[in-house]
């Protein structure tokens, strides 16, 4: 018996080659629970067997237990594929009835996540031969579509949005046919039975017997927009080259700065362009395909680029306008058949980002993208496979270890369970936060955290998160009788938990709580373990707001240890928008009554009648929240430091201040840790103000500001281990999305003698904190009939 994701991933046939491969006799099938197999033969051809079933599966199989258990051996020659156990979901063609024998477990199995296009496809796709050629759906059961087609569980065809297209004798054959790769890859198609391409340009209906792609391509090198129709939504693309060309797509989308990302035809042109690690390599050319966070190579890439091209290279440009102030850029690699073809003709870099205006969902219906992106693209390529699910790109990051820490968890990833260290007795929805807002599922010991769906200030993004939460109830067949949820009233999806009716528990979870337990529970730890939880805010239950925490934490509850000092936020959410007005509050803090003459002297570039009375809020604390929040004390040394004074997306100026890091600064502002366990962020920041009126270059600045935080990290973290004994630390929160700071953090404390946590799986930002709320709410289900 084999457990985990077998089940749509080609798992049968892969059996079925290899058992027939060793010469073995015997019969595989689908389950409720998994498949289970019967093999019988020599030893040696048992164990090589075993041995390549366990130790390189199919691509996109997870598998989770294996369970082998000896049997007589009946004698019998040859090997089936056998009908499913629990009502033959997939052999029998959907004939099955749902709800029938063992139809709740089978209902609850994963279902794989969409897979990037793989070798075999790719050679078909471009030999002139193959009757798949330049075919843009081309797929098999290593790759293709899957959660952005299903409609309904068990997975097969009938209950996909392939449904609607009947497969041609030649399809059929290799589908049913246990030896191929197409064998039941239930979005199978070809040119004459699949789905279609087409092209509206501007100037109406398509032109009759054009390539509907290469319209395509001429329109993106003439340096227009187009709306692309991928797996899980629309997508907008421009040549990444043209800056006029992505300052229009910026301009129409309302997308002042926040960096775009790109696709690059294949690794060498990813490598010319940035800095590639192995494990970078890796992730980009592996099955999930998400956008990789890496490196830009240093020195204007128009440059670099030009010199490519006069090489003849074709032009490999990319302009900076794409991810302005920083130096990384996210970097994609084509994942869908179309994406091949349309880089192929196009022969350029390419913007690739979410067919949408900024703060909305996705768009996945194809009236819905006329209507939203109409005024935004020049043209629409578009097919007739209809998308179920929507679905964005993966963002993924990966660390000085090699390890990928996925930063937004959508395509490539979602509905893939992870699997908890204690089991949910009855199913619990948690509904997260509030901003790059995602739910999590959780039926028994598995936990099912939803694709990011975005921030739910957008009144369609808190529609997309109901129909998503709706979808997965339907899919996994999880009726919550626990909703967890945030402690902020305010938060659309506390008011959605609140929604629910009167029998089903609800439970309300602190932000930095959720943080450090998602951390843990991703890592398979219960704790108790030291959660250093650093974001941009998290609603506080003293009234004040959080994020820049030490606790003491296990699934049950938590402790505060530590935080940062409090600063006010002058002008309550402008201060999170405008990082000159934290400025202000910390030299307040830090200068008292002189820090009218620091900030005339720093801050000079704001005017005085500006200035004064934010200086005027946070000395007497009207109309400015109190906050620990470390993205706050980031936003004030970057206002310092001179970087911005306004953030057009969140997190802004403090990646950029990042970006300025001088590497090779080893240098740290003190931030000492009082009796009263508050580090004292006066102290750094008096130090930087001291550097900035030296005159010292800002990259040191940035540097030693980072290294001063980690440090003050380590050290607090060393007193609380003296305390109460914890020696795991885990790493929470947006900021921890920061390298250097997390980087830093995790290399003091492991000197120390820390095991150090930092996320892999689900985000350290907010989208990460359903998945811990859910934890926490298994535990308090665990504690039911002693609860406080
Ligand atoms: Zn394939
Ligand atoms: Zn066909
Ligand atoms: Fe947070």
């Amino acid at each position: 018996m084999v457990r985990g994701t077998v089940q749509g991933v080609g798992f049968r046939p892969f059996v079925y080659r290899h058992a027939t491969g060793h010469g073995l006799a015997g019969w595989v099938r689908n389950t409720g629970e998994g498949v289970e197999l019967e093999v019988e033969g020599e030893r040696a051809a048992l164990d090589a067997f075993v041995e390549t079933l366990i130790g390189h599966p199919p691509p996109l199989a997870r598998i989770e237990e294996v369970r082998a258990t000896p049997s007589v051996p009946t004698g019998g020659a040859g090997f089936q594929v056998l009908n499913s156990r629990t009502g033959a979901n997939e052999a029998e063609g959907g004939a099955m009835a749902e709800g029938g024998a063992g139809g709740a477990a089978a209902e609850a199995l994963p279902v794989g996540p969409d897979a990037a296009t793989c070798t075999a496809c790719l050679g078909e796709l471009r030999d002139p031969e193959d009757r798949r050629h330049r075919y843009p759906f081309i797929n098999c059961t290593d790759c293709g579509p899957r959660f952005t087609i299903i409609r309904g569980l068990p997975y097969d065809r009938a209950r996909t949005t392939m449904a609607a297209f009947e497969l041609c004798d030649a399809c059929r054959m290799e589908y049913n046919d246990p030896g191929d790769r197409r064998f039941h890859a239930e979005p199978v198609a070809c040119p004459d039975c699949g789905p279609r391409m087409e092209w509206i340009g501007t100037g109406g209906g398509p032109g009759a017997g054009v390539d509907p792609i290469s319209s395509a391509a001429a329109v993106l090198r003439a340096g227009g927009i187009i709306a692309l129709k991928g797996l899980g939504g629309y997508q907008l693309a421009c040549d990444a080259g043209d800056p006029g060309a992505v300052a229009r797509l910026r301009q129409r989308k309302q997308r002042d700065a926040k960096p775009f990302a790109i696709m690059l035809p294949d690794l060498e042109t990813a490598r010319l362009l940035c800095r590639i690690s192995e494990a970078e390599a890796a992730a980009l050319t592996g099955a999930r395909a998400p956008v990789v966070l890496v490196q830009r190579r240093s020195g204007a890439w128009e440059e670099y680029a030009g010199a490519v091209a006069r090489d003849g290279y074709g032009s490999r440009r990319v302009a900076r306008e794409v991810a302005p102030g920083l130096d990384t850029v996210g970097v994609m690699l084509p994942y869908t058949p179309l994406h091949h073809r349309l880089m192929e003709s196009v022969g350029r870099p390419l913007v690739m980002t979410s067919g949408n205006r900024s703060g909305e969902p996705i768009a996945a219906g194809d009236q819905e993208a006329l209507d939203r992106l109409g005024g935004i693209a020049d043209g629409f390529l578009r097919h007739d496979r209809e998308i179920a699910s929507r679905y964005d790109d993966s963002v993924v990051r990966v660390d000085d270890r090699g390890d990928a820490m996925v930063l937004r968890r959508a395509r490539g990833y979602a509905p893939e369970p992870i699997r908890l260290p204690l089991a949910a007795e009855r199913p619990i929805l948690a509904v997260g936060a509030q901003l790059k807002a995602a739910f999590c599922l959780v039926r028994g010991r598995q936990a099912f955290p939803s694709q990011h769906i975005g921030d739910l200030d957008d009144a369609r993004t808190a529609v997309h998160f109901m129909e998503t939460a709706a979808l997965y109830r339907d899919l996994f067949r999880a009726e919550p009788a626990c909703v967890a949820h945030d402690l902020h009233p305010d938060y659309v999806s506390t008011r959605y938990a609140e929604g629910f009716p009167e029998g089903v528990r609800r439970i309300g979870v602190q932000h930095h709580h959720a943080h450090a337990v998602s951390c843990l529970a991703e890592h398979g730890r219960l704790g108790p373990a030291l959660g250093v939880c650093f974001d941009g805010a998290g609603y506080g239950p003293d009234g004040t707001i959080w994020g820049g925490e030490l606790l003491l934490v296990d699934w049950h509850g938590y402790r505060r240890l530590s935080h940062l000092r409090h600063l006010a936020m002058p002008g309550g959410d402008a201060a999170a928008r405008e990082p000159w007005r934290m400025a202000v509050a910390a030299l307040v803090e830090t200068f008292g009554s002189e820090a009218d003459i620091v900030a005339a002297g720093l801050l000079r570039r704001i005017e005085a009648r500006r200035r004064g009375p934010v200086l005027n809020m946070a000395r007497r604390r009207v109309h400015a929240p109190l906050t620990s929040s470390a993205g706050r004390l980031f936003d004030a040394v970057a206002a310092l430091v001179g970087i911005r004074d306004r953030n057009h997306y969140e997190g802004q100026a403090a990646m950029e201040l990042e970006a300025l890091v001088d590497t090779a600064e080893q240098g740290a502002y003190p931030l000492p840790l009082g009796d009263d366990g508050v580090w004292d962020s006066s102290t750094l920041v008096a130090a930087a103000v001291d550097d900035l009126t030296d005159g010292l270059d800002t990259g040191r600045v940035a540097a030693r500001f980072h290294n001063g935080l980690a440090a003050g990290v380590a050290e607090a973290c060393r007193r609380a281990r003296e305390e109460t004994g914890a020696g795991v630390v885990a790493l929470s929160g947006g900021c921890f999305q920061n390298r250097r700071l997390s980087e830093r953090s995790r290399s003091l404390l492991e000197a120390d003698g820390f095991e150090v946590l930092t996320h892999r799986r689900v985000p350290a930002n907010d989208g990460g904190i359903a998945f811990g709320q859910a934890a926490v709410a298994v535990a308090a289900q665990c504690d039911a009939g002693e609860e406080v």
